[in-house]
């Protein structure tokens, strides 16, 4: 009897807070229900997903980077609404809604493919004081999570305070970014097959830069996965 009011109690609670606080999709804004969390079923339905049609279009995109394998979730284009999905995450410090995302393309990426470890892409220490956390460890940290395997966040250091990347064109990106990292206790890695984690894949130059450190290692194998792939790269 005393347990069925505190339930009733609850939920009275829960209703009143969510009616005061409600919470928002993501996406469009919408009110979510029951049984929903960051994202209305809408939004879900409708979301551009990685549906590996364009098979050729990945083996090049494979080649251009130099991973084994890169796991992608979404098409990610600034003048669609699901970009608001990675600001989210990156400017208003959704840190729970950047492991979310990342169990879902830990879902979608499965078991099989003898991954190792997850070692996210770093921010610069300032940067990432400034943000209050590195969304590319919110996301691994959720794939991590859905392979059951563990997250290396302090192997690979970004050592320059690179710009934003956003408005640069293809060279200026490399440039910006080729001596932004240095690899730190790499011995960990030996052998390995490393799932490089970043939030949007967009010319590949950050990519790049992170695995032509991590290369460095002995034996080691590297696959990529981000939450967005913007155009081609
Ligand atoms: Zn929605």
């Amino acid at each position: 009897m005393i347990k069925r009011f505190w339930e009733i109690f609850l939920d009275y609670l829960r209703s009143g807070v969510g009616l005061l606080f409600p919470r928002l999709c993501v996406v469009c804004g919408d009110v979510l229900v029951r049984g929903e969390r960051f994202m209305c079923s809408g939004c879900l339905c409708r979301m551009p997903l990685n549906e590996g049609a364009d098979e050729g279009a990945d083996e090049k995109m494979k080649e251009i980077v130099g991973a084994e394998n890169i796991f992608w979730l979404f098409t990610y284009n600034r003048e669609s609404d699901f970009h608001r999905l990675i600001y989210a995450i990156k400017y208003k410090s959704r840190r729970e809604l950047g492991v979310w995302a990342g169990r879902m393309l830990g879902a979608r990426i499965g078991a099989g493919h003898e991954i190792d470890c997850v070692v996210p892409v770093p921010l610069h220490p300032a940067r990432e004081k400034e943000r209050g956390f590195n969304q590319s460890l919110a996301i691994g940290t959720g794939i991590a999570e859905e392979l059951g395997i563990k997250v290396e966040p302090d192997v690979l250091e970004r050592v320059v305070n690179t710009c934003s990347q956003t408005g640069l064109n293809r060279e200026e990106r490399a440039d910006n970014v080729k001596k932004a990292f240095t690899l730190k206790d790499a011995g960990r890695l030996r052998g390995c097959h490393v799932l490089l984690v970043d939030d949007v894949l967009t010319s590949g130059a950050t990519t790049r830069a992170c695995l032509a450190e991590l290369r460095k290692v002995e034996g080691v194998r590297c696959s990529v996965a981000c939450l967005g792939k913007a155009g081609k790269i």
